[in-house]
């Protein structure tokens, strides 16, 4: 993996014939209640900021020769102030919106669909005339008023599918019941939500409140830590720290994240 480009909001990495760029949609604050711990659980004094856990809200585009790919599409206007600035981390990766060929959902949580629609109630991404997402939560986004503009773009997304050549969908249920991650040329994984705070390297029994199935959710990013070392995959997700790709490693009975640097 190279870093080729990096903006206040973006960074682009090459894989062999892909590239990944991080598209930064904002930063929220939560409140530390959102982490849920085994008992004797407390959050160390460096993990808050004013007392509150800050939360990136960041997505994806994969390009290569066949398109463009654009997995999630951030808070929109629907969520908490300071997030649904997509479009300028577009913008200062070079692209515009009518460059999206395709969108891929990790999951029909808000802050990741909600980007699909504008400020004024239309199609986002004009061009994308695919949509694709979990099976399993095709009800949950047709029940969201927003994106009635997006329903006829839908198209049901199951484990091994590949939305662009070189990419493919994993089941990672537990935050969702849908949630998906996708693989990069075998060797980047862009896991969504599987992981809210870098305190869950150190402890990932810690959940999140947002998690639909905490138990679940446990055991999935469980597997697919040991999966990501195992096979040396490097990784990206929705809510990790700047820049939100780095990668994995063992660490005595937990793991440690490094985030990749230029
Ligand atoms: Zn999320």
């Amino acid at each position: 993996m190279r870093v080729v480009r990096e903006t206040e909001r973006s960074l682009t990495v090459e894989l062999q014939e892909l590239t990944v760029t991080m598209l930064l949609d904002g930063v929220t604050m939560m409140g530390a209640d959102c982490l849920r711990g085994p008992e004797g659980f407390a959050l160390g004094a460096t993990d808050l900021v004013d007392g509150r856990l800050p939360l990136p809200v960041r997505a994806f585009l994969v390009q290569g020769p066949a398109g463009c790919l654009l997995i999630d599409a951030g808070a929109g206007n629907a969520w908490h102030k300071g997030l649904g600035r997509l479009p300028e981390a577009l913008a200062e990766a070079g692209l515009g919106p009518q460059e999206v060929d395709v969108v891929a959902l990790t999951h029909t949580h808000i802050d990741h669909i909600s980007g699909l629609v504008d400020r004024d109630g239309g199609l986002a991404f004009p061009n994308a005339h695919r949509v694709l997402v979990a099976t399993e939560e095709l009800m949950a986004f047709r029940d969201e008023p927003r994106m009635i503009p997006v329903l006829p773009r839908l198209v049901p997304l199951e484990q091994g599918d590949g939305p662009l050549p070189g990419v493919v969908a994993v089941n990672a249920p537990g935050h969702s019941p849908g949630h998906m991650a996708f693989l990069v040329e075998g060797r980047l994984l862009i896991w969504g939500d599987l992981v809210h705070h870098p305190v869950q390297f150190a402890q990932p029994k810690v959940t999140w409140k947002f998690d639909e199935d905490p138990d679940q959710a446990r055991a999935t990013r469980g597997a697919l830590f040991d999966r990501v070392v195992d096979e040396g995959w490097l990784v990206a997700g929705a809510h990790l720290p700047h820049p939100g790709i780095g990668r994995l490693e063992r660490d005595g009975d937990a793991y440690a994240y490094h985030s990749a640097t230029r």
